[in-house]
């Protein structure tokens, strides 16, 4: 196999790929993110002598991912794509929040070069470790001419970011792309690819990003049996922009829940109805439903309605007059 030319930029945030524990056979009382970048592409002898560069950028325990470090990573890939001396940026994270993170990238990075993120289920120090097989795949993958995109490369398996799906808790082959399959897997270090690399379709609120900060909140509710609607609005109460309930089987929601959904758009609060269910979404959108996510997960439906809540945002441009709004800023 022929490789891009350039250098691939990895880009650490943490996770059990870099974690450590005192003793090789725990595989579960680790700390994560305890070893840089540097010495994560130190481990394997296959990266040495290659045209690479290590930025540890964070040492999260993913399940604590939050919005500032989702803005600097993304400020810090965009910056590497646009120089012409590199040909990718890899990005090493936690497992946790992994298809959150690899969904966000989808949806606010224009990456016609790659951008591939992997992980490990072990940490750096277990007698198997899988971090550095994924990392060594994940190099592969982005160095791979005519790779593009948002991946994720984990246990020889290449996943479109956008259907990235973490589907066991403690399974070192633990990831699936849902009903949509891998775009690929790495087998001896080559690539097989079963259908073209996934496009990036930007959203619009992607210019719009700016301080963490100021993102608009969106929370979470579950239904289930015995669900209460004073949990969706104490959410809410709580300062919720938009919610989003992650439903029973193809979106369905307790009518307890359903009724506080109701408040909350009547109160200006947007609600999406998304699935519990590992897979399949919700198909269909019969007469008077609460507003469907279709195919997105509930993490995934939380970025989507962040991203369209930063969309409808009222913005003042530089010529607008006070308290104009400026025209949508669409990306180019
Ligand atoms: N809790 C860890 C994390 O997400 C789990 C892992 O990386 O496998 O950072």
């Amino acid at each position: 196999m022929q490789s891009s030319a350039g250098a691939v930029v990895i880009l650490g945030t943490g996770g059990t790929i870099a974690g450590t524990a005192a003793r090789p056979d725990d595989l579960v009382g680790y700390t994560s993110g305890a070893l840089g970048a540097d010495t994560l592409i130190a481990a394997i002898p296959a990266l040495q002598g290659q045209a690479i560069e290590a930025e540890t950028l964070a040492r999260l325990d993913s399940s604590d991912m939050d919005h500032a470090t989702w803005a600097a990573l993304r400020e810090r890939a965009a910056f590497h794509l646009a120089r012409a001396e590199v040909a990718a940026v890899v990005v090493t994270h936690g497992t946790d929040t992994l298809e959150e993170t690899a969904y966000f990238l989808h949806r606010t990075l224009a990456a016609p070069k790659p951008l591939v993120l992997t992980a490990a289920m072990r940490p750096a120090t277990a007698l198997s470790a899988d971090g550095p097989q994924n990392l060594l795949d994940a190099v592969t993958v982005a160095r791979e001419p005519g790779t593009r995109g948002v991946l994720a490369v984990l246990a020889g398996r290449v996943h479109a970011g956008a259907d990235l799906r973490k589907l066991h808790g403690w399974r070192v082959d633990a990831f699936g792309s849902g009903d949509a399959g891998p775009v690929a897997v790495v087998e001896d270090g080559r690539l097989r690819r079963f259908r073209d690399w996934p496009d990036a379709p930007l959203h619009a609120a992607a210019a719009l990003l700016g301080d963490a900060a100021g993102w608009p909140v969106v929370d979470i509710v579950t239904s289930h049996a015995g669900a209460r609607g004073r949990t969706l609005d104490a959410v809410v109460a709580a300062g919720a922009q938009g919610v989003v309930i992650a439903g029973t089987g193809n979106g369905s929601v307790h009518r307890e829940l359903e009724q506080a959904a109701r408040r909350a758009i009547a109160a200006g609060v947007p609600v999406r109805r998304a699935s519990r269910c590992l897979l399949g979404g919700v198909v269909g959108a019969p007469a008077g439903a609460l507003p469907s996510a279709g195919v997105l997960t509930p993490p995934q439906a939380r970025v989507e309605l962040m991203l369209d809540l930063l969309d409808a945002q009222p913005r003042v441009s530089p010529g607008a007059a006070p308290g104009q709004p400026a025209p949508p800023v669409r990306p180019a």
